[in-house]
C-alpha cells in the first residue's frame, strides 16, 4: 500500500505551500487537487458555458483532458497538453473552480483520477474532500486551518508581491465567499474528517506548521 497523506482546509490556509514543503521533506509527490478543479474551471470559462448549468458542465467534464506532471518534484497542470499552471491562479479562475466543483459529475471524474494517482505512488494530497472522500481510508489525515483574517492577510501579502493590488477587504470578502460555497455545497463539502488531526496555523510560522505536520505523519508512518 502506498503511503498516502490527506490535507484538507479552507482557502488560504497555506495548504499548497505547506504540503509542498512536507512532501519534499518526506521525499514523496504532492498532488494539489485544487489545480485540477482550477484547470477544469479555466476550460469551462474558455468554452463559454454557463457555470451554473449542471447539464453543460457534466457534458464538458467528459471531454476535458486535465493531466498532472512533475518536473523536479513540482506539479505542472496540463489542460489538453497546455501548461496552465500559472494561468489558473487568477481570481476569476478561483471563483470558476469553486463554482464548477459543486457539481457531482465534475467531482466524480476528478476524484476517480486522484484515487488512481494515489494508488500508484506515495503521495501527499491536498484539497477539500481528501480525508472525507478521496483518501477516506488513509490513516493519516490533517485539517489545516487559520482564522479568516489571517488567511486573507497572507493571501493579500502574496498577491501584492506578485503586483496584484486587490484591496484587503476584497481579498477577505472573496475568501469568505469561496469558503461558504465549498462548505455548504451538497456534494462532498469541505469539512474536517472525524479522524483528521486539526492544525490551526493562525499563530504559527510556515516552518512551525511544516514541523507539526511532519510530526503527525511520523506518528502514523514512523520516521521517514
Ligand atoms: O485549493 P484551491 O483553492 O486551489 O482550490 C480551488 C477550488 O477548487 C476550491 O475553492 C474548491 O471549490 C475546489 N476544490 C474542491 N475539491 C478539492 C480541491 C479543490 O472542490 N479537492
Amino acid at each position: 500500500m502506498p503511503m498516502n497523506i490527506a490535507i484538507d482546509g479552507p482557502v488560504g490556509a497555506g495548504k499548497s505551500s505547506i504540503a509542498d514543503h512536507v512532501a519534499r521533506r518526506l521525499n514523496i509527490l504532492h498532488l494539489d487537487t485544487g489545480a485540477m478543479y482550477r484547470a477544469f474551471g479555466l476550460y469551462a470559462l474558455r468554452s463559454g458555458v454557463d457555470l451554473a448549468s449542471e447539464e453543460a458542465l457534466s457534458a464538458l467534464v467528459e471531454k476535458v483532458d486535465v493531466q498532472v506532471e512533475y518536473a523536479d518534484g513540482a506539479q505542472r497542470t496540463l489542460l489538453f497538453g497546455e501548461d496552465v499552471s500559472d494561468l489558473i491562479r487568477t481570481g476569476e479562475v478561483s471563483a470558476a473552480a469553486s463554482a464548477v466543483s459543486k457539481w457531482p459529475a465534475v467531482r466524480r471524474r476528478m476524484v476517480r483520477a486522484q484515487q488512481e494517482m494515489a494508488a500508484r505512488a506515495d503521495m501527499l494530497i491536498d484539497g477539500r474532500d481528501i480525508g472525507t472522500v478521496v483518501l477516506k481510508d488513509s490513516p493519516c489525515k490533517i485539517y489545516l486551518t487559520a482564522a479568516s483574517e489571517e488567511r486573507a492577510r497572507r493571501r493579500y501579502v502574496q498577491q501584492l508581491a506578485k503586483g496584484d493590488n486587490t484591496p484587503f477587504d476584497q481579498v477577505l470578502r472573496e475568501l469568505i465567499a469561496r469558503d461558504e460555497q465549498d462548505m455548504n455545497r451538497k456534494t462532498d463539502p469541505l469539512r474536517q474528517a472525524e479522524d483528521a488531526v486539526l492544525v490551526d496555523s493562525t499563530n504559527m510560522t510556515e516552518e512551525e506548521t511544516v514541523e507539526a505536520i511532519v510530526k503527525i505523519v511520523e506518528e502514523v508512518y514512523g520516521k521517514q
